[in-house]
């Protein structure tokens, strides 16, 4: 399974890594994330994981927001009801930005794919 674990604080990040270790030595640690967030790759449970003194929080890997929050994710869609990305409550307004304003108030909005061509 994989988890994004949140931590109570930085302090005790290693001792939970060390816990984790110690019940599933072959337990893969994700180099990236920040000092109170981290991913496993582990065959402990979702309680095995709770029980590990200094985590204050565990989600499902595949439900955590790729940005790295500890948060969980969901789908922001365009006024389309398209797709853009994965986001969270900490990330949406970020990731917002990269896209112009336009596309989630008008679902009429100018797409680049139906520009005729001009031969
Ligand atoms: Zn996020």
């Amino acid at each position: 399974m994989h988890w994004c674990i949140k931590v109570k604080d930085a302090s005790v990040k290693q001792s939970v890594i060390d816990g984790i270790k110690y019940r599933d030595f072959d337990m893969q640690l994700d180099p990236e994330g920040n000092p109170v967030i981290f991913w496993v790759d582990t065959v402990l449970s979702y309680s095995e994981i709770k029980d590990i003194k200094g985590v204050e929080d565990v989600i499902s890997g595949n439900k955590a927001c790729p940005c790295g929050s500890g948060e969980y994710k969901y789908e922001l869609v365009d006024a389309r009801g398209i797709f853009c990305a994965y986001v969270c409550s900490k990330c949406e307004d970020e990731k917002r930005k990269k896209y112009r304003i336009e596309i989630f108030e008008d679902p009429n909005y100018q797409c680049d794919e139906q520009v005729e061509a001009d031969y």
